[in-house]
């Protein structure tokens, strides 16, 4: 079962502020990196999409029994980019995201700044 402890931990914001359509960003309640991530659930038999709802930090069919071929069990599967059919059969989970982003950042601006002159130089 795939349970998400992050999502459940942080009961007390909701983030309902960071909007579907940024795949990452700030809250403006709580101030925590918050990333949208899309996921649908599939039929583990026959694959076809089932439409995935949060059950208890879970992430679960809506359906019991797949309606396709009858069978119980299920695949999760994480959608890199949300589109318009998708969106159906997806949910939507708000995952805080604990790295230093900002320090990512700057070492790769770093490192740019400092092999820029081999370049020139080769
Ligand atoms: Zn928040
Ligand atoms: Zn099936």
């Amino acid at each position: 079962m795939f349970i998400l402890e992050l999502f459940k931990r942080n009961k007390e914001c909701k983030h309902t502020k960071v909007t579907p359509d940024k795949d990452i960003c700030y809250c403006p309640d709580c101030g925590e990196l918050i990333e949208n991530r899309w996921y649908i659930t599939r039929c583990a038999c026959c694959g076809i999409k089932l439409k995935a709802v949060i059950k208890n930090g879970n992430i679960v069919p809506d359906e019991h029994y797949c309606h396709n071929c009858g069978v119980h069990r299920f695949i999760i599967e994480q959608v890199d980019k949300i589109n318009f059919v998708d969106i159906n059969y997806a949910v939507l989970v708000k995952v805080p995201v604990k790295p230093h982003f900002d320090e990512v950042t700057q070492s790769w601006t770093e490192r740019h700044i400092y092999t820029a002159p081999k370049l020139i130089r080769g």
